[in-house]
């Protein structure tokens, strides 16, 4: 009886908790193709991947949308491949969002549309695109940027002098009143040379290579928020590494973004170490550019691979997040957890009852970071002693997880379409 009761106890708690997911707002990952024309080396579907390439059936998206809408989802996006390769679709998707009432409508591009940009008619051509991409209701655009070398980032896209083309296409979208973002892939050629040379063969001592790497990293994401500062960015967001370890059984990727090789494949000590070195970059820039990036996500992260699972908020995929792949049209809780197919969207009512919120298997930031957030609030309502004592553990923890909120408060909650209030973030 005395070990029924706590176990019954547990079993609730976490049904109490299951059904506070589902209650807040949803989100949708949606690959609407895996085409792309980039040569991207940390990406699966770079131009010479050998594999049928497919695009959602239009009128299966419609579907899609029409159901997030019934279902309450608050944030949905469209990603690739290359979604810009389907524009039209693309823009008429974003307008089905918006009629859905979904507020938070996201998607982006490589930026292959931003070469030429020496060759006349640049300025008309980018005009058309960003009056037709602002003529829908989408929040927030971004456009990727691997490394603050200009030249290693056109190298890895394969796409010469995109970086100028940028530099003259964003004021063209912020004339369209459209604030695009700097999406940096955490790899290894973020900081150029500062990064890309650093072996850990060179160093005799672990501790040393883990101190090389940090410093390295911390440069290399100060050189990158300057570039994205002075191209003109006013938005930025990491996204964190997307490998698969060939030997991490329990995940099966589903989304192509995913690859294991090592430009993006980082050791629990190195992802330690490069978590640091950015949540110690960020506080310098908040006031210059709105970085998305929770520090309360970081934070997590770094106690996650220091050892210290338990003190992270367990990710939402599968309960209210979802994505839905582009070769099947079928929703998965997440793009690495392929072995769970939930079949069509439209039909997902009940399928995911039993879930249990607890997953921590990967760092995927648009799942992770929103689960993080989340995470104390939900604390509140399903597990108060729980919260109290884990404020009692790391009263600190709480703290970045209040200033990131205010800090979001004052960002506007990263509103891509309206210019930032640099006064007001100051302040935070
Ligand atoms: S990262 Fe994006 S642009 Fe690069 S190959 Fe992959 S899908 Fe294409
Ligand atoms: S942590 Fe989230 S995104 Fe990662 S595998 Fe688990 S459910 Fe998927």
């Amino acid at each position: 009886m005395m070990n029924v009761l706590p176990a019954a106890a547990e079993r609730l708690k976490r049904k109490w908790r299951q059904k506070l997911i589902r209650s807040l707002p949803g989100q949708v990952v949606i690959q609407v193709t895996d085409k792309c024309n980039a040569a991207c080396p940390q990406c699966g579907m770079r131009i010479s991947s050998d594999f049928t390439r497919k695009s959602l059936a239009r009128e299966d998206v419609f579907k899609i949308i029409d159901a997030a809408g019934d279902r309450g989802v608050k944030a949905i996006s469209f990603t690739g491949g290359e979604p810009l390769l389907v524009l039209d679709d693309l823009c008429a998707y974003m307008d089905r969002a918006g009629e859905n009432g979904i507020p938070f409508i996201r998607t982006g591009t490589n930026g292959f549309l931003f070469r030429g940009s020496p060759k006349p008619g640049f300025r008309d051509r980018i005009g058309k695109l960003a009056r037709q991409v602002a003529a829908t209701p989408v929040r927030n655009f971004w456009i990727s940027l691997d490394s603050c070398d200009s030249k290693i980032h056109e190298r890895m896209r394969g796409f010469k002098g995109i970086v100028e083309g940028i530099e003259k296409a964003l004021p063209i979208f912020h004339d369209e009143g459209l604030y695009p973002s700097a999406n940096l892939g955490i790899n290894r050629n973020l900081g150029g040379d500062l990064t890309r040379n650093l072996d850990p063969r060179d160093y005799s001592d672990p501790k040393d290579y883990e101190q090389a790497l940090y410093k390295a990293y911390s440069k290399g994401f100060s050189k990158f928020y300057k570039k994205v500062i002075e191209l003109g960015f006013t938005i930025a967001n990491a996204c964190y590494p997307m490998s698969v370890d060939p030997d991490q059984e329990d995940l099966e990727a589903v989304y192509a973004a995913t690859c294991s090789e090592n430009i993006v494949r980082f050791s629990q000590k190195e992802k330690k170490m490069i978590f640091k070195a950015l949540k110690d970059t960020i506080p310098s820039f908040r006031e210059k550019i709105r970085i998305f990036t929770p520090l309360a996500s970081l934070d997590a992260l770094i106690r996650e691979y220091g050892g210290k699972t338990a003190s992270s908020f367990p990710c939402q995929g599968g309960l209210n997040y979802h994505f839905i792949d582009s070769q099947t049209g079928n929703t998965f809780p997440c793009g690495y957890r392929g072995g769970e197919n939930f079949g069509k969207y439209w039909h997902l009512n009940g399928k995911t009852r039993d879930l249990q919120p607890d997953c921590r298997l990967c760092d995927w930031e648009c799942f992770r970071d929103p689960s993080e957030l989340a995470g104390p609030v939900l604390d509140l309502f399903s597990s108060p002693l729980g919260l109290v004592k884990k404020t009692a553990r790391d009263p600190l923890g709480v703290k970045t997880w209040a200033r990131d909120l205010l800090y979001y408060r004052a960002c506007g909650y990263f509103n891509g379409r309206s210019a930032p209030d640099y006064r007001r973030m100051s302040r935070v």
